[in-house]
């Protein structure tokens, strides 16, 4: 049987593991990026966690999210031959007495109890204030972004599958049923280009907004801790004495660069829950690509066939992108329709 060749936009997070889903004897996929000039996923700390805190509760979907990139991210580390996705408990401290009951309260629900462990008794590093006590997550871990996308990289470099540069709609064409970039012809198209959505126009029309994040690497004096803290921040330990923590959440901030007033907030946080001096290893800015229902937003365009976008990872694209990407392969392959939840046709005009 003749593959079928398919050009995947953006080489981020949700790019990557697409190009991985593919069944290699039916497909073969080529990736084309610009160098990951806007790319979130460089940026992000890559954490993972299945609970909801305002509220306690089970984030949505958190069960069938976390199959899927179990199961994901457990094949493409044995074909790229590396380790990059981690569990790790994550300790949430409790800002008021009533977060403390709430969590009592709902840790003996079945289903949320199942991702909690009792932790009466345990303690956290001495420098951690924690006047009202912490709840313990034991399904919570984080992803090696960088590791996993420079690898998944050379993955493709070697094999002739990554075209480097900046994707140009002057050098698309759709002919006969068959699409065509830059003269090589191709079956599907699949745009995966994360915030910057808008720049291409056949999706633009996807509610699709830029969120601005900062996040700082530090190196402690004398904290130490081989698990992650979520205090509304986190302090997730990243390995040689570093550890990352973040992240802001900046509304309509333009100016992709990172600041000194995000810093002074994100220290000022962090000093209030460890007491301990830290030493800023580093500073990072990116976008989320958020869309206003939270949800990824997958699926063919609704006039042209065979063109597809596959974007919206907001700030979760390690739990969702997997599941998306199941979901966005077996449309193509079967015909399954994809969730009404993360599909793209909720934003179809009637
Ligand atoms: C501060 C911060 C912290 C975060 N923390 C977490 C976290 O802990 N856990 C989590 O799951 N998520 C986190 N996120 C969110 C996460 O980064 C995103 O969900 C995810 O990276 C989105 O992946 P993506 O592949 O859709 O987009 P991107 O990673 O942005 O990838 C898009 C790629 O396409 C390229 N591209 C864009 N336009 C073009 C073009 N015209 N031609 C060619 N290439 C193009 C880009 O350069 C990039 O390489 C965080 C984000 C930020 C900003």
């Amino acid at each position: 049987m003749q593959k079928e060749n398919i050009l995947i936009v953006g080489q981020g997070i949700a790019g990557s593991v697409l190009a991985f889903q593919f069944p290699e004897d039916r497909f073969h996929v080529t990736i084309l990026d610009d160098g990951h000039l806007s790319s979130s996923s460089m940026v992000a700390a890559g954490m993972w966690n299945p609970l909801s805190f305002k509220k306690p509760s089970i984030g949505w979907n958190s069960e069938q999210l976390l199959d899927s990139a179990r199961s994901a991210y457990g094949r493409i580390s044995e074909k790229l031959k590396i380790d990059f996705f981690y569990f790790l408990p994550l300790n949430r401290i409790f800002p008021d007495q009533r977060s403390a009951n709430d969590w009592d309260d709902k840790s003996t629900e079945r289903t949320f109890g199942q991702f909690v462990i009792n932790n009466y008794g345990k303690k956290l590093h001495a420098l951690v204030k924690q006047p009202f006590g912490h709840g313990t997550v034991n399904h919570a871990g984080w992803c090696d972004l960088p590791k996993l996308l420079n690898t998944s990289r050379d993955f493709f470099s070697k094999k002739n599958q990554l075209i480097e540069g900046t994707f140009d709609s002057n050098k698309l064409h759709f002919d006969e049923d068959v699409w065509s970039y830059d003269g090589i012809k191709y079956n599907r198209i699949i745009l995966a280009i994360g915030s910057k959505n808008s720049t291409v126009s056949y999706f633009d029309w996807v509610p699709l907004y830029p969120n601005k994040g900062q996040v700082l690497t530090v190196r402690p004096k004398e904290y130490y801790s081989e698990e992650i803290l979520n205090y509304g921040n986190f302090v997730l330990p990243i390995g040689d004495g570093k550890y990352r923590v973040g992240g802001t959440y900046e509304f309509n901030d333009p100016n992709p660069s990172v600041t000194e007033e995000s810093k002074q907030k994100l220290l000022n946080k962090l000093q209030s829950v460890i007491s301990d001096e830290f030493e800023i290893v580093d500073q990072k800015a990116g976008y989320r690509p958020t869309i206003p229902d939270r949800r990824p937003t997958v699926g063919e365009h609704p006039n042209i066939k065979n063109l597809y976008l596959f974007n919206g990872f907001g700030s979760k694209g390690v739990m969702y992108a997997p599941d998306a990407a199941r979901q966005l392969v077996d449309f193509i392959m079967h015909g399954t329709p994809i969730d009404t939840d993360i599909s793209v046709r909720r934003y179809f005009k009637s």
